[in-house]
């Protein structure tokens, strides 16, 4: 089989799930017994009982074979176009024993392959086909966690709208997205895809994402969301990829379950396993999740799907063989089988063995075709194989620059002493760092569909803004890590990283003579895209020492220096933060990046983002977050008090709190006011601040409300996130913010999973970010 780059960490998976397959059998622990919390009561659509009807006569005709089939969903492997007819796949898809696809790109190829199972096959059902369409298709937005930071909804789904459009004009109707797992980790990689550590940021994001996906299926740009990883991969110990959660069902409840409900709430037709276990049952295999939890308690409807080879790699988790693995996963709820083809080769077995029943393998396969059914490719299987669509709106200079719009408004200005930034336009520019002339690292994690050549890179975003009359002067100076084997693994997959074999200290004095002839100098540092994502876990979250000690370097020379960091995680950068004048956080911004950074960086577009995770100082502070307990013995006063929960070597603080980013213009809170400081049963409370815009330029500001619960049957979070408005104002410009508090704010899971609120205290907190706050305490009961 031909191994692009793209493939081998697919690969890699599977070569791990065969190997789990060795493991040992083990028995199924029993799970604790929860009280439920009411039932959904999302209301059927109106095809329904049409779809009802249509899937249930397709299943009178199927055998059992052929019911297995549409569980199994294999990766595309080595099919190629003109040649799919001959592929190893195209013999199962004959066969029956393929219900979808996934990670197969171009129209042609997907028309081709679709057209054999529609016609060589025989009962013609079609194929689903699916790609990880993360943030972007060819048109590549910022990563997942970067766009959180816009804290703008609607730019959000407009960019899921993108990447639907694209991705559906070449042939894909289901993507593995939103991801929206809550990290709280940065040492894990894959924090890179979701969107931060908040359960209420996380949800609206996640609803925006399912709302640009899908639309309602009415038309074929419309494509089929994938939540994920349920549940709790994000919670993953020591940050470590795939490695054990475990968690109170207080916390699951209150912090980590939220956005998944909320992205099905918005209607989101399928859901993806994680690897993690919960509870000692990996999710896979967890019928109080899968079932109890989501089907039962969620009203969740659509399709249940595993990760890659999740069901075999059940056995290296220690629950027994494939076959044992395999009836587990069906029993608990799960329909597909991603990669590992544990249902199709031994689901039979285990029927003819009494260990699963006919009705679990009709359930699965009725939710595959159901999904099939509300994508319209029963009408039509060649529904998204336009070719003149997949010729005209994939990667268009419209959705471009939308994207170019998207990522400005991303960027996170974490420092801007003396106002070194915005740049002048005119002036001579030193721009250094591994980072800056690489666009192949520009789209970061998780942009299988891209065309990495075709990305914007620093140097020449900033060479087409700057225009003419500014010099721009280029030099590496550094590599992105002193060690080359660092470096290969995290370039791994086609993102090169120009390593220069010169030492150190040539590549650092190049860049201290180019600094030397320029007015100020632009470093760009940081990560390169494949030191964050699956399978890239960190335990030092600096900077790497050789990017360092061309930093220290350059700010020897006196020149005003900017940081533009690289990143998908938060950094411990205390020292950069106490040291460099400037820091731009520009995560990993896309096709388009560096013309959106350079349209920050010169001021044409005044940055907007803010934070959606904290930032620690050092790796040993984490987890650390905003939405923390406030234990018995909070650190109150001045760090450092003995018998008090705090370090001996560092303050509790982070270096940036959750919500925090500036603005090249200065916004001034004030007069925070109540409709009331005593409320009963259920009244609307509203609070409104002042926000005036007291700079020179216009900006956009996100005001946050925080509220927290003072007294309750179970400790609360110190404040949590309950609202937030986006809002432009001119320079010089006042207006008057006002959100509308209700009891439904203030409920929470207590220790019974009830979810209620309690009569109380409460506190009322609205400012710019979670730390600089007025606040209000009120009292509310029932
Ligand atoms: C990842 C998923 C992804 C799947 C399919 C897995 O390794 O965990 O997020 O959707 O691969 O590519």
């Amino acid at each position: 089989m031909k191994i692009t780059k793209t493939l081998l960490p697919l690969l890699l998976i599977t070569i791990s799930g065969v190997l789990a397959q060795m493991q040992a059998e083990a028995q199924q622990p029993a799970q604790p017994q929860k009280p439920a919390h009411p039932q959904s009561q999302r209301p059927a659509p109106p095809q329904d009982d049409k779809m009802h009807t249509f899937v249930t006569t397709l299943m009178s005709k199927m055998t059992l074979d052929e019911k297995l089939g549409q569980l199994n969903l294999p990766g595309a492997g080595d099919i190629t176009t003109g040649q799919a007819g001959s592929s190893d796949i195209a013999k199962k898809i004959e066969e029956g024993k393929v219900g979808g696809l996934f990670n197969i790109k171009s129209v042609a190829r997907i028309r081709e392959v679709q057209r054999i199972a529609v016609e060589k096959s025989r009962l013609k059902i079609p194929l689903i086909f699916g790609m990880d369409v993360i943030h972007g298709y060819e048109t590549v937005f910022p990563i997942p966690l970067g766009l959180s930071c816009s804290w703008d909804m609607q730019a959000i789904e407009n960019s899921a709208r993108v990447a639907a459009t694209e991705a559906s004009a070449d042939g894909i109707c289901w993507t593995f997205s939103p991801m929206v797992d809550i990290a709280r980790d940065p040492r894990w990689g894959r924090i890179a895809e979701g969107n931060g550590e908040d359960p209420y940021l996380g949800s609206q994001i996640g609803k925006a994402m399912v709302k640009g996906y899908q639309e309602n299926f009415s038309t074929n740009s419309d494509i089929m969301a994938c939540v994920k990883h349920f549940a709790l991969y994000g919670a993953a110990e020591a940050g470590r990829d795939y490695n054990t959660t475990d968690m109170s069902y207080v916390r699951m409840f209150n912090e980590y379950l939220p956005p998944y409900k909320a992205a099905l709430d918005a209607g989101a037709g399928s859901i993806m396993a994680s690897f993690n276990d919960i509870n000692g049952i990996p999710a896979t295999a967890n019928k109080w999740l899968q079932t109890d939890v989501l089907r039962k308690q969620w009203g969740f409807k659509g399709l249940d799907v595993t990760d890659y080879t999740g069901i075999n790699e059940m056995t290296a988790h220690g629950l027994g063989d494939l076959q044992t693995v395999s009836a587990l996963a069906l029993k608990a709820g799960i329909d597909m089988d991603m990669v590992g083809e544990g249902f199709l080769t031994t689901l039979k077995k285990s029927l003819q063995e009494g260990k699963v029943t006919q009705a679990q393998i009709d359930q699965a396969c009725r939710r595959v075709l159901e999904a099939k059914y509300k994508l319209g490719l029963f009408n039509d299987p060649y529904r998204y194989c336009d070719a003149k669509r997949a010729a005209t709106e994939i990667f268009t200079d419209a959705n471009r620059n939308t994207a170019r719009k998207i990522a400005a408004d991303c960027f996170v200005l974490l420092k801007n002493q003396g106002n070194v930034l915005p740049l002048k336009k005119g002036t001579t520019i030193a721009l250094v760092g591994p980072l800056a002339d690489n666009k192949e690292n520009m789209t970061g994690t998780w942009s299988v569909a891209a065309n990495f050549s075709k990305s914007i890179s620093l140097l020449q975003g900033l060479k087409d803004v700057a225009g003419e009359g500014t010099k721009i002067i280029y030099t590496q100076g550094s590599n992105l890590d002193a060690d080359s084997l660092f470096e290969i693994r995290a370039g791994m997959f086609g993102k090169p990283l120009n390593r220069d074999h010169r030492p150190a200290e040539t590549l650092i004095a190049e860049a201290v003579n180019t600094a030397s002839q320029a007015d100020v100098i632009v470093a760009a540092l940081g990560e390169s895209a494949e030191m964050s994502g699956e399978s890239s876990s960190r335990t030092d979250i600096e900077i790497p020492q050789a990017q360092k000690d061309l930093l220290k370097a350059l700010l020897k020379t006196g020149k005003p220096v900017v940081l533009v960091l690289f990143t998908g995680r938060p950094l411990a950068i205390k020292w950069e933060n106490d040291q460099v004048p400037a820091i731009l956080d520009v995560w990993f911004g896309g096709t388009e990046a560096g013309h959106a950074i350079a349209d920050v960086l010169f001021g044409d577009v005044n940055p907007s983002g803010k934070l959606s995770t904290t930032w620690p100082q050092n790796v040993g502070q984490v987890p650390v977050y905003y939405n923390h307990m406030n234990t018995g013995r909070p650190l109150e006063g001045p760090w450092f008090q003995k018998f008090r929960s705090n370090y001996l070597d560092v303050s509790n603080d982070p270096v940036y709190p959750f919500g925090y980013g500036l603005s090249y213009t200065h916004f001034t809170y004030s007069d925070l006011t109540l409709s009331s400081t005593s409320l009963k049963g259920d009244q609307n409370l509203t609070a409104t601040i002042t926000v005036t815009n007291d700079g020179a330029a216009a900006g956009k500001e996100t005001v946050q409300l925080y509220i927290r619960d003072l007294v309750g049957s179970i400790t609360r979070p110190v404040k949590e996130l309950k609202g937030f408005q986006k809002i432009m104002l001119k320079a010089g410009e006042s207006r008057k913010i006002t959100f509308t508090i209700t009891p439904e704010d203030l409920k929470f899971y207590n220790n019974d999973l009830k979810y209620d609120w309690e009569s109380g205290d409460f506190v009322i907190m609205v400012g710019p970010n979670s730390r600089d706050v007025s606040s209000v305490k009120i009292k509310w009961t029932k």
